[in-house]
């Protein structure tokens, strides 16, 4: 295994900011990540795990090293009538599995296509969209516990899945997820129940959608309403959706008749923070080379060249005014490094 050191991390973190990493590595092979662990340990190092760099924002260097997963390979274990069970590395491009699922007519996931990165990190954050999450999925998870300096096998209980948090999320920085296995349906329910979803059927005169379908279904939808990094450089959703009680539902409501927002128990409900921030006044806006998407308020946008800090003061600014107009405290979703 290589460490090179002074590594530039800009064309790494789908921000596209500034930032060096003082040593990196590229994993291929699961014996690599004890490796550089051990490696980190003798030279009194920190790590930090890299997928496609598609939730991270870096505000400064990283003076430790970055362990970049590259390990590939799609296996099917088992298959029946009904479902596949298939192995996939952690390094994997994530938007090439669904697509390699969609063509065997494999359901399950096609409702997560082209979200950006790798399948290592989509358990990281239960990556979700279009009432869709990762976790409906996945079976087992195999990741070296930096801890015990075991490997471990992870079942879906053991990963403690939740809106867009995890066992890997609470225990930070602990696990290194080398592979993950899907459980996936030949006859799938298929997720329809978004009205955009349902739109762009209807426009295309689909009667009975297949998985294929709501796969280019939902690439249509999102290729329209998402920035692309590789033109405008951005992380999707910076915030994540908080979750208020029935009382301050009610009185947001009260004053906000258009407040966009669903219930998620007998008490709480998800409020968008896209509507939020909306009407805070942020949408659109631009402060020098940072700004919030013009058609998708929950997403922070790199113009020209913003730093890491530019583009993490410009997310506490809008915390601060969502949090004096409605006393909600927004959650950042990417990860600041
Ligand atoms: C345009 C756009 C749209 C997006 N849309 C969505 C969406 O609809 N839904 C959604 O949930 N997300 C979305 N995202 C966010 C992002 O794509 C996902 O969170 C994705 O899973 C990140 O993958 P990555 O490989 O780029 O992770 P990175 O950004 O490299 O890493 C993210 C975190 O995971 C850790 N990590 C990465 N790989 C591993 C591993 N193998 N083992 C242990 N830790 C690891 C990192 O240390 C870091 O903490 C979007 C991003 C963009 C740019």
């Amino acid at each position: 295994m290589l460490i090179q050191e002074n590594i530039s991390l800009t064309s790494f973190n789908s921000f596209g900011c500034k930032a060096t990493a003082n040593y990196f590595c590229t994993i291929k092979r699961k014996n690599e990540i004890d490796e550089a662990i051990s490696w980190c340990e003798h030279q009194e190092k920190p790590f930090l795990v890299l997928g496609g760099g598609s939730n991270i924002l870096f505000t400064k260097d990283f003076d430790g090293l970055v362990i970049k997963m590259e390990m590939k390979g799609i296996q099917l274990l088992k298959e029946t009538p009904r479902e596949v069970l298939i192995s996939v590395g952690a390094g994997e491009n994530w938007h090439l599995l669904v697509k390699y699922c969609v063509q065997k007519a494999w359901g399950g996931i096609e409702n997560l296509s082209l979200i950006p990165g790798t399948v290592g990190a989509a358990p990281i954050q239960n990556i979700g969209a279009y009432g869709v999450e990762a976790k409906e999925t996945i079976q087992q998870i195999t990741a070296y516990d930096t801890h015990t300096k075991q490997w471990v096998i992870l079942d879906n209980d053991a990963c403690q899945f939740s809106y867009r948090n995890s066992l890997f999320k609470k225990e930070k920085n602990r696990y290194i997820i080398a592979e993950v296995q899907f459980l996936l349906q030949k006859q799938p329910t298929l997720h329809t129940d978004y009205g955009v979803i349902r739109e762009v059927l209807h426009q295309k005169q689909i009667k009975q959608a297949s998985i294929e379908d709501i796969s280019n279904a939902i690439i249509e939808i999102r290729t329209d309403k998402l920035p692309d990094p590789s033109i405008l450089g951005n992380a999707g959703s910076f915030f994540k959706n908080p979750t208020v009680n029935h009382e301050i539902f009610n009185k947001i409501k009260e004053d906000h008749p258009t407040l966009v927002a669903f219930p998620i128990s007998n008490n709480e409900y998800k409020i968008a923070a896209g509507w939020l921030i909306e009407q805070a006044g942020w949408k659109g806006k631009k402060q020098g080379s940072v700004g919030c998407y013009e058609k998708q308020a929950l997403v922070i946008v790199n113009y020209n060249q913003a730093t890491g800090k530019e583009i993490y003061n410009f997310s506490e600014a809008i915390i601060q005014s969502v949090n004096n107009m409605f006393g909600i405290q927004l959650e950042r979703e990417v990860n600041i490094i």
